[in-house]
């Protein structure tokens, strides 16, 4: 696929050209064909890689050629999170406008109403995620008999959210004979079962190697006793006080925790849960795109799919239960071939999520301290010593964790100097004074 006539029906092409894009990302070009001619794909491409519009295209290109005047409901896309879903929406909103098809967000937390007065009135494109479609379903408020097309995007993430059981009611309501493109930027053994399930002799497409960084981002950790995290933020959020950054934390309680500390102390930010109102989620994601506060501080809610135009920073308060989830909160940043940062605090007890995560990117992630946060518990040094089999790994990972291996000469030398608060190359993280955040 080119961004040519010859390819696009030419008002998309002028809406693509019209976002400034100059020529199609490896995952567009490779799923182009294959969703044009009506095939299950299953995809798997790195956060930040074009991945949305590249259904959406295909899928519009599909409609434009078929005009319908009734406006009935062709397309489903299905994920894991509300945010999720608005940003993919969005994407619909924005390419659709030359033409006249419809599509809607069906999401929880906003008016039922509404939606059912937008399905009443015809679309031909939903974006939503599974509650309140079944929620829909179940009042039989939407026909889902006509479906030609369904997407899921972030399949993994919505098995991981633990949505399994919803998305086989949902798919027993649409019809057997459909295309079904699952998307997913990392591509673990449990979404096998759906795709063997669901899919019909699926193509396989990689658009980058599984479980990879994307290389525009800088990463490394600092080593912290767990009870400075909340400093070392803050001498983080002073040193890039130019940058917006999002904060990751694993749990709902600390996301909160850190909110009041930050918040009592005058930073710029705020922060989204589950657990927080649809208005309070919106609210905040709208504040932190539109570059009002400084930083967002969310759980893995966050991790997925969010596309924040050039995040500079992404920093993780602890790591995440899953080590892929690693992958897709620091891929928030560096999107789109700009560069990125991503830093990690890690404690001495989270040595084996390290360790997981070490492994699964196969390299170890550079270590520093900050000044005057130096910890008094080491984490231990990963090791990845060659395996040559991934059961290897896993073993070698395990004895590892064991053992904790002792500090290097060098290590010792510069936790000392550290300690000592002697000069040390450090990455630049001074303090700078309060003063220049008012
Ligand atoms: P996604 O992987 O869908 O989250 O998209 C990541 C970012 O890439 C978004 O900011 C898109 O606007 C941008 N993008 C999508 N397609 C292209 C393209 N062909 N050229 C440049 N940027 C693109």
């Amino acid at each position: 696929m080119k961004f040519t006539e010859e390819f696009l029906n030419k008002y998309l092409l002028a809406r693509i050209l019209n976002k400034g894009y100059d020529k199609p990302t490896d995952i567009q070009t490779q799923v182009f064909e294959p969703i044009l001619q009506h095939k299950d794909v299953t995809a798997s491409a790195q956060a930040g890689t074009g991945k949305t519009a590249a259904f959406v295209w295909p899928i519009l290109q599909s409609l434009v050629t078929k005009p319908d005047a009734n406006k009935q409901l062709k397309v489903i896309v299905l994920t894991p999170t509300r945010e999720l879903a608005y940003q993919v929406f969005e994407q619909f909103e924005y390419f659709t406008q030359p033409f006249n098809i419809t599509p809607a967000l069906i999401i929880g937390g906003e008016k039922i109403d509404k939606q059912i007065e937008q399905i009443n009135q015809g679309c031909e494109i939903i974006v939503a995620t599974l509650g309140r479609l079944i929620d829909l379903n179940n009042q039989d408020k939407i026909d889902l008999s006509n479906i030609q097309t369904l997407v899921l995007d972030e399949a993994d993430r919505m098995l991981d959210l633990g949505f399994e059981a919803e998305l086989k009611e949902i798919l027993k309501f649409l019809p057997a004979q459909k295309q079904t493109l699952l998307f997913s930027a990392t591509y673990p053994e449990s979404i096998k079962s759906i795709i063997n399930q669901y899919l019909t002799a699926p193509l396989f497409i990689k658009s980058s190697k599984e479980n990879t960084v994307n290389k525009n981002i800088k990463q490394w950790i600092y080593e912290i006793d767990k009870q400075d995290k909340p400093d070392a933020i803050m001498q983080m959020l002073n040193e890039y006080i130019d940058s917006q950054a999002i904060i990751f934390c694993k749990t709902k309680r600390t996301v909160d925790l850190l909110d009041n500390i930050l918040s009592e102390r005058g930073f710029s930010i705020r922060a989204i849960h589950a657990d927080k109102s649809q208005n309070a989620r919106n609210s905040a994601m709208k504040q932190f795109k539109n570059k009002e506060v400084q930083a967002l501080i969310a759980t893995d809610i966050a991790a997925r799919g969010l596309d924040i135009k050039q995040l500079p920073l992404v920093i993780n308060y602890d790591l995440p239960f899953v080590p892929e989830d690693y992958i897709h909160r620091i891929g928030r940043t560096g999107r789109a071939g700009k560069q990125g940062i991503a830093i990690s605090l890690v404690c001495a007890d989270q040595f084996e999520e390290l360790v997981a995560i070490e492994y699964l990117l196969t390299h170890i992630i550079e270590r520093d301290m900050l000044t005057g946060l130096v910890p008094d518990h080491n984490v231990p040094i990963s090791n990845l010593e060659e395996p040559k089999t991934k059961e290897e790994k896993k073993k070698s990972a395990q004895v590892k964790i064991k053992e904790g291996k002792p500090l290097s000469k060098r290590a010792k030398i510069r936790r000392k100097a550290l300690k000592d608060k002697a000069p040390v190359k450090k990455k630049g993280l001074g303090l700078v004074p309060r003063s220049r955040l008012q």
